[in-house]
């Protein structure tokens, strides 16, 4: 397996170099409309991208420190939805503003009793003339404070089989009888929220796809959770690595304790071995074969990981971690270092990253075994698809659900 990234000849890096300098510092909707924002997408949204096209591209405009634009749910997940089954008008309407993060969306799936179940949902769509009137409650909906639309799931028909009934529609939020209400998460952030909708209209221009054809479009929505083939951070592929930490250590002259720094070599280790598999899968597509089950197991392998990177961090603050915004180089600079360099500590918390990213990250790494498919479920995953092992007795609504969160690679 090549593990290197193609080097000058590849034609991706000499096109995206010369549309560069004809587009110095380029605007969102410019990255978008030339297809950089999403190039895996087909033309004329994306650049049909292979996976190691897509590598370079990154690669390049990371060199060139050209960032995309903030629209994680909506260039994530919406909008490839919107690609495999939007009506031409649908793409026209929605997916170059989505692109460009004009136009923010958020992801109004989970209910109150509908999380890992999602089939269960209960938020009605009711026909009404040319129109269909919704209520319901959804939770935990990530950036609807911020989105102009959501993708929405509501069930069209009570009386079938649960994932037989439930339409998939584009929801404006700042429709009548759209009720959005905070959640404030244990980092101090707002980033969720409840949703609730009561008795809006929506036009028929809405729907996406078919009446009750809803469950298929939520599978390729999850499905399409975004595959961050640049990102290793410890955070979903975002924040900073167990590699970043090594060198916070480093930076302060090493730490004393032989625990610590035992478990140090053991996320460092972890980090790699992620690192490999996710080139593995890479490879495995570029090769043309379907990604194994080694993207399942990655998953559940990374959020763990992250989480021990984040406690980890945690224990070299010391009593530091008292304070919110303190972070591991404090805490190995008050220690004085004491590792095998010798050399002189700093409180340096290194290139790119304030030092409460450690803080912060250390809450946030709670979520990672929750969201995208808790970790339970992802394990019955593994059981039953990876292991063979038999099935669990009541996932049938859990199963798809979980399964289309795994992320591809
Ligand atoms: C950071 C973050 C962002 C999110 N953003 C969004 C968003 O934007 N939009 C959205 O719609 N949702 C969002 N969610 C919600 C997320 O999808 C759900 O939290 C998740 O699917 C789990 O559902 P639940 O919270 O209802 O837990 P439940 O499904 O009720 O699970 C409770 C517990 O039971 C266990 N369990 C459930 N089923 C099984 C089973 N079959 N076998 C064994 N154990 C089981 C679970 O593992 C868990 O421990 C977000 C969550 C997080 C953490």
């Amino acid at each position: 397996m090549d593990l290197a990234l193609p080097g000058d000849d590849h034609p991706a890096r000499a096109q995206f170099r010369a549309w560069l300098a004809d587009n110095a510092d380029p605007t969102p909707r410019q990255l978008a409309a030339a297809g950089y924002v999403a190039p895996h997408w087909p033309r004329p949204w994306g650049l049909d991208a292979d996976p190691i096209a897509q590598l370079v591209i990154d690669d390049e405009m990371r060199r060139a420190g050209v960032r995309r634009p903030f629209n994680q749910i909506g260039i994530g997940w919406a909008g490839p939805t919107l690609v495999h089954a939007g009506t031409d008008a649908q793409k026209e309407r929605y997916l170059l503003p989505l692109l460009a993060g004009e136009e923010i969306w958020c992801q109004l799936f989970s209910e109150p009793g509908a999380g890992s179940d999602l089939a269960a949902l209960g938020t009605r769509a009711v026909r009404d003339g040319d129109e269909w009137v919704v209520s319901g409650q959804k939770v935990w909906t990530s950036f609807a404070h911020i989105a102009t639309l959501g993708i929405l799931l509501a069930r069209t028909d009570p009386d079938v089989e649960k994932h037989r009934g439930i339409s998939y529609f584009v929801c404006p939020m700042d429709a009548p009888g759209v009720t959005i209400r905070p959640i404030i998460d244990m980092t101090g952030d707002h980033a969720f929220n409840e949703v609730f909708l009561d008795e809006v209209r929506l036009s028929g221009d809405n729907l996406v796809g078919e009446v009750n054809g809803g469950w298929a479009l939520a599978k390729v929505t999850l499905g399409n959770e975004r595959v961050s083939l640049s990102g290793e951070g410890a955070l979903w592929g975002q924040g900073p690595t167990a590699g970043d930490l090594l060198d916070v250590v480093r930076r302060a002259g090493g730490v004393g304790d032989a625990g610590l720094r035992q478990e140090l070599a053991r996320v460092w280790i972890e980090g790699e071995v992620l690192r490999l598999i996710r080139l593995r899968t890479v490879s495995a597509v570029v090769s043309g074969r379907a990604p194994g089950p080694e993207a399942s197991v990655r998953k559940a392998l990374a959020d763990d990981h992250g989480q021990r990177v984040m406690e980890l961090a945690k224990a070299l603050t010391g009593t530091f971690g008292l304070l919110a915004e303190a972070g591991p180089a404090q805490g190995l600079a008050h220690a004085g270092g004491g590792g095998p360099h010798g050399t002189e500590p700093s409180a340096d918390a290194g290139p790119g990253w304030p030092e409460s990213v450690w803080a912060k990250g250390y809450l946030f790494s709670r979520a990672l075994t929750i969201g995208g498919g808790t970790a339970e479920v992802q394990r019955n995953i593994i059981a039953e698809r990876v292991l063979g092992l038999p099935h669990d007795i009541d996932v049938e609504g859990a199963r798809p659900w979980a399964q289309s969160r795994v992320p591809q690679s």
